[in-house]
This record gives structure tokens, C-alpha cells and sequence, in this order.
């Protein structure tokens, strides 16, 4: 019997909430329903029906080496013939610290968990225990998972204390998340003017794809380094997408910035449920069993997971000289998706930021949240529909990333330019 993902859709809204186990899944900011997915290998995905497409969501990040890639199958296949969780120390998790700590050089001791909400929330916990300090500031339209304290909405354009971003996150935890926007320095340093000797940490994601991309301005980093510095405020970068996106390590476009913690996920678990956080070691050791502050996990560390997230860091870090390659394939594809729609009058600005890119469909600068949000997103959905329609999975948000592998080929990029020229030919 073969279902159809129409069908499939239909049922599982009868026993999961909205049909699916992560909102965007759902397809509802581009008005259809979800493909249900069948298998992927390298760049290619397919859905149940029978379709194939490029795909540019790859699990909205973790497979830069593309699906299914035979050597990360066969460590899992090893590690879980040899049992698949122990509750015990492995090996395998040596082996794994040592390579995140060598690749981050901010990066003394690291502790591992199994999603990147986990990391950003057990970082935030870890802050406010080093500091003895309650607050925390946040960037708007960054996200950093899905704890109370994180699902914070933004203030529009001027520093505002935290109001709830959903129902069930209490305004007293709330209150104590303070938002500015990305790349509004000053807005930052009125807000630590005012607050700063009450805020444990600073969360940024150093490049953002979580309202789209949005790169940082040049000095936005250094101001927050020096900022936190001043203030005596853990500096936390969110590098769940970034870390090991655009080279081996962490987003380096600013020499000297080490942040006081980092969080990872995405890429170091190799498509395995798997996030990190780490950092300079006197905060690190604050952290429970050498220290007072709690953090635990059951599958911590877990062995497959290790397994899939050693085999992927190994085979980047042996082919370090590939991200060069496909940053610059991911160039050509932004630049020239960008004269098509130039040369159909269609004002566009697309971010992109190493293998990472966004089409925002504004004639503005897109460089926070409140400029992500001139986008038109019925362009967008028409945009998206006509690509899905001609075999090109994007991103099904106007406020997502879109990724590329290393196994997307140049075949694979003119496959996805000529669906863009025929997909615009039609407005
Ligand atoms: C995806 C993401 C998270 C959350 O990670 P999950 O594994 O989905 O919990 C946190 N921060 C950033 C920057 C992310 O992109």
C-alpha cells in the first residue's frame, strides 16, 4: 500500500497536533500542505508520491555533506550494533570533545546534549550561575530554541523588557528577557546603561538565520565582545546553524572575538538529535558534578549519535579545502538568481552568507527584523509554490535559510536557476 502524502497529512493530524512534530513542517506560512518524505541521498529528496526534488532545507541544516552520505550510515550502523545508549561514559565522547575544543579556540571544555534548545537553555542556566544574575538580553528575530526564557517576542524597534511570545511562558521569567535589535548597537548600550550590572548573558546568533539571514555589520560583534566585557556579562554565541557551516569551526569573519560560551547542534550530529555548549573553563566547571549549577541528560552523549557527529566532522575536516568550493557555488547560484530577478523588475535582496542564503522579496536592506519584515510574503509563497512545483525544495518560510551542500552539484545549481527563470517568467 503506498499513501499519499495528502492522506498521510490527513491521518496524522488525527493524533499529532496540526500533523506535525515541528510547527514549519506544517507548510501554513506558504498556505499548502507538507510533502511527506519517503528517503534522500545527497541532494536530492522524495516525497511519497513519487516526486524528487533538489533540496535546499536539508533538515533545515545538519546535512551539509547532503543525505545519506554512506560513510556516516555505516558509523551508525557500527555504533549501534554495538548498543545504542549505555548511560555511561564512552569513548566516543572523548573523541567528540576533543574535536569541537580543538576547532573553537574559545572552546575549553565542552558538555554535550541532545538538541540545541537544550544548549542555549543549559548556556542561559550556566550565565545566570556564574553571575549570580538574573536578566538576560536577546536579539530580536534571533532564535535560540524554544525555552521559556528564549521565546521571547520582540519590541519593535526600541529596547522593550520581555513580553511572552506564547501562551504558557509566565510574564515574571519573561520580564527578565530584554530584546534589542540585531545589528542596533546603540540600542544595546542604552539597554546596558541602563540594566547592565543585572544581565548574566548576551545570546547572539553571530550570523542570524532565523529571521532569514541577516549577516552582522562590521564591529557588531566586537562592540557586543567589548560591551560584555565592560559589564562583566557572559557573552553567549548561538552557533547551532553556523558552527562548522562556513569552515572547519565557528564563524570567523572577525579575528580575536572569543565568546564566553558557545552553543552547537545542527552539523556536529551529523542528522542525530545532538547539540553542544562550551567555553572558557572556570564557567564550565561551574557546571554540575564539578560545580553547584544542574545540567543532565539521559542520552547525553549518546553513542550513535557521537558515531554520526565523528564521521561528519572527520570528513570536513579532511576536506577543508570543499567549503571554499561551496561557498563559492552558493555565490554564483545567490548572484545570479539575483540578475533574474533584476531582469524581471521583481525588487529582491538576497542574504548570503557562506553556504547559507535567503531571497528577501523587499526593494530594502534586510539587516534586522523589523527590514526582514517589509518582505511581501505573498511573493514569497508564489515564489516558493512555483519552485516546489518544478522540483526545488526551499525553505518553506520567508524567515528561514536555505542551505547547500557538498553534494549539491552545478548541475544541481542550473537545475534550480532554470526552475527560477521559468518560475518568474510567468509574473
Ligand atoms: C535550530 C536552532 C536552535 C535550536 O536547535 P534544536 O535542535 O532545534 O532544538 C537554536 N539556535 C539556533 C541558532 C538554531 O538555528
Amino acid at each position: 500500500m503506498v499513501y499519499s502524502s495528502k492522506w498521510l497529512f490527513q491521518e496524522s493530524q488525527k493524533c499529532i497536533p496540526g500533523g506535525v512534530n515541528s510547527p514549519v513542517r506544517a507548510f501554513g506560512s506558504v498556505g499548502m500542505e507538507p510533502i511527506f518524505i519517503r528517503e534522500a541521498h545527497g541532494a536530492h529528496i522524495c516525497d511519497v508520491d513519487g516526486r524528487k526534488y533538489i533540496d535546499y532545507v536539508l533538515s533545515w541544516g545538519p546535512m551539509i555533506l547532503g543525505h545519506a552520505h554512506p560513510t556516516v550510515v555505516e558509523a551508525i550502523e557500527r555504533a549501534a550494533r554495538a548498543g545504542t545508549s549505555y548511560g555511561a561514559p564512552t569513548e566516543l565522547e572523548l573523541e567528540m570533545a576533543g574535536m569541537i575544543c580543538d576547532a573553537f579556540p574559545a572552546i575549553d571544555k565542552v558538555r554535550m546534549v541532545s538538541s540545541g534548545t537544550e544548549a542555549a537553555m543549559s548556556a542561559i542556566r550556566l550565565a545566570r550561575g556564574y553571575t549570580g544574575r538574573e536578566k538576560i538580553l536577546k536579539f530580536a528575530g534571533c532564535y535560540h530554541g524554544h525555552a521559556d526564557s528564549l521565546l521571547v517576542k520582540a519590541g519593535s524597534g526600541v529596547a522593550t523588557l520581555g513580553i511572552p511570545g506564547s501562551p504558557g511562558i509566565p510574564e515574571a521569567l519573561a520580564a527578565l528577557t530584554m530584546t534589542v535589535p540585531y545589528n542596533d548597537i546603540d540600542a544595546c548600550e542604552d539597554t546596558l546603561k541602563q540594566h547592565g550590572h543585572d544581565v548574566a548573558c548576551l545570546i547572539v546568533e553571530p550570523v542570524a538565520g532565523n529571521m532569514g539571514v541577516v549577516p552582522p555589520k562590521p564591529g557588531f560583534l566586537e562592540s557586543l565582545s567589548a560591551l560584555s566585557r565592560d559589564y562583566g556579562i557572559v557573552l553567549i554565541f548561538d552557533e547551532v546553524i553556523t558552527g562548522f557551516r562556513f569552515n572547519y569551526g565557528g564563524f570567523r569573519s572577525v579575528a580575536k572575538i572569543y565568546p564566553d560560551l558557545v552553543c552547537l547542534g545542527k552539523i556536529i550530529g551529523g542528522g542525530l538529535p545532538v547539540g553542544a555548549f562550551g567555553g572558557r573553563k572556570e564557567i564550565m566547571d561551574m557546571l554540575a558534578p564539578s560545580g553547584p549549577v544542574y545540567q543532565a541528560g539521559t542520552l547525553s552523549g549518546n553513542p550513535v549519535a557521537m558515531a554520526a557527529g565523528i564521521a561528519t566532522l572527520k570528513i570536513l575536516h579532511d576536506h577543508a579545502e570543499e567549503y571554499g568550493k561551496l561557498n563559492q557555488r552558493t555565490s554564483l547560484l545567490c548572484s545570479t538568481l539575483k540578475k533574474i530577478f533584476r531582469e524581471k523588475g521583481i525588487p529582491v535582496c538576497i542574504n548570503q552568507v557562506g553556504s547559507m542564503f535567503t531571497i528577501f522579496f523587499t526593494d530594502r536592506d534586510v539587516h534586522d527584523f523589523a527590514s526582514a519584515n517589509t518582505s511581501d510574503l505573498k511573493m514569497f509563497s508564489r515564489y516558493f509554490q512555483g519552485m516546489l512545483t518544478r522540483n526545488i525544495n526551499l525553505a518553506p518560510s520567508q524567515f528561514e535559510a536555505s542551505f547547500v551542500s557538498l553534494a549539491h552539484t552545478d548541475d544541481d545549481i542550473q537545475k534550480t536557476l532554470d526552475a527560477c527563470k521559468k518560475t518568474t517568467k510567468e509574473w
